[in-house]
């Protein structure tokens, strides 16, 4: 694609605009009328808590339904969303850009005093924009912080399900793109099985609501974890059978390990007697789970997150590093991670942390690093 035509095709448009809307409409709609487990969120600094209703997984499976029946009666068109991919690209980030600048403006007007609302001005308009000022926004009642993650994994299962049916209606469908969308959608659904998982996550309990948050979850998500499949419409990979078990055996020992060592930490956090692997589990300190995953390496969770990133990529063969996008750019956020965890951790655990780590001496994967 040349220049021209590729600013052509960055222009953002109504059609774009109208789909973003629809699909935020219907969000709204079934996040609120769904049923799903009610979480409570972490306790605030004013003891107040937010409750988050889990039914991420109902209103995707409902939205691909509605819309696989909406294809079948040729009201909508599969790959409305492939055959304007930058044009959504762009509508998406101006979004993002005019949604943050509410957000700001709205929250410096705030006089509400609770940890959720309460406006955090530094004085510096683009700090404040970029990082928010609010921690947890609303509007018409709804969690926005929880709604734009939500709709950046779904925002991401649809990009790729589009990119399908292309691929299909090109007669390209091939081994590779079959691999690429499996573990795709099986990591998506996954996410919102352990949705709930997600009210504890850094993010949501200390990351006030800015364009950095909105524009991660709105346009980064989806529009870059999908390269793979953007790449894969365009290029034609012959996978080896080597190849291809090599690549299943990625996905499965990293979600193995991603999966595991979240779930064991969040048990030990609930339950620090609960057994790990069948036997009671070694702590530290009465604070810190040194067995399991956790005791073979500090965040072995970024070990298996990795795994599975590289399980996106490998369908794509190794002829170029474009489809590697996501691996790389993981590896360096979660190496990045890892050490701002660590100097939290040693600030917080103190002689605890110091004892954990000589007992457990990797960070990410053990005996290299
Ligand atoms: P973690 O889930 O690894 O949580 C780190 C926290 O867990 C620490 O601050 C500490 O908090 C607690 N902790 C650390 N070690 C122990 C231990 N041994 N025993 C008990 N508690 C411990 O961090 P993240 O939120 O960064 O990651 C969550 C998941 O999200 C990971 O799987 C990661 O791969 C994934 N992720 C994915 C990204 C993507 O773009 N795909 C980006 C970022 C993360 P406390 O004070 O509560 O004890």
């Amino acid at each position: 694609m040349d220049l021209n035509h590729l600013l052509d095709a960055l222009l953002p448009s109504w059609t774009s605009a109208a789909m973003l809307l629809a699909f935020f409409v219907y969000l709204a709609i079934v996040g609120s009328l769904l049923p799903g487990k009610l979480v409570p969120g972490v306790t605030l600094s004013d003891g107040t808590r937010l409750h988050y209703r889990c039914n991420g997984l109902l209103s995707l499976l409902l939205f691909v339904l509605l819309l696989g029946v909406g294809a079948w009666m040729g009201l909508v068109s599969p790959t409305a969303i492939a055959d304007r991919g930058l044009e959504l690209l762009s509508t998406t980030f101006i979004f993002s850009f005019l949604a943050t600048l509410a957000l700001y403006v709205v929250g410096c007007k705030s006089r509400d005093r609770s940890s959720s609302l309460k406006p955090r001005v530094s004085g510096n308009l683009i700090h404040d924009w970029w990082f928010g000022i609010q921690l947890n926004p609303q509007f018409m009642g709804i969690d926005l912080k929880f709604f734009f993650v939500r709709a950046g994994m779904m925002g991401w299962l649809l990009i790729n399900l589009s990119v399908l049916a292309k691929c299909i209606q090109e007669g390209n469908l091939n081994r590779s793109m079959v691999l690429y969308q499996l573990f795709c959608a099986l990591y998506i659904i996954d996410y919102f099985i352990y949705e709930e998982f997600m009210t504890s996550t850094w993010d949501i309990i200390a990351e006030r609501l800015g364009f950095m948050l909105v524009f991660g979850d709105l346009v980064w998500i989806p529009f870059t974890f999908s390269i793979q499949g953007w790449w894969l419409l365009s290029n034609k990979v012959e996978l080896t059978t080597a190849a291809l078990i090599a690549n299943c055996l990625s996905f499965v020992i990293g979600y193995r390990v991603f999966r595991g060592a979240n779930k064991q930490k969040h048990v030990f956090k609930k339950n620090p007697k609960a057994p790990i692997w069948g036997m009671p589990p070694k702590v530290v300190g009465g604070k810190l789970l040194a067995s399991g995953y956790w005791g073979i390496a500090r965040h072995c969770n970024y070990l298996g997150d990795l795994l599975l990133a590289l399980s996106f990529s490998l369908p794509c063969g190794i002829s170029s590093l474009v489809p590697y996008f996501y691996p790389i750019y993981l590896l360096i956020l979660l190496i990045w991670r890892e050490r701002r965890d660590d100097a939290r951790c040693a600030e917080k655990y103190k002689e605890v942390w110091e004892e954990y780590c000589k007992l457990v001496p990797w960070r990410i994967l053990p005996y290299v690093y």
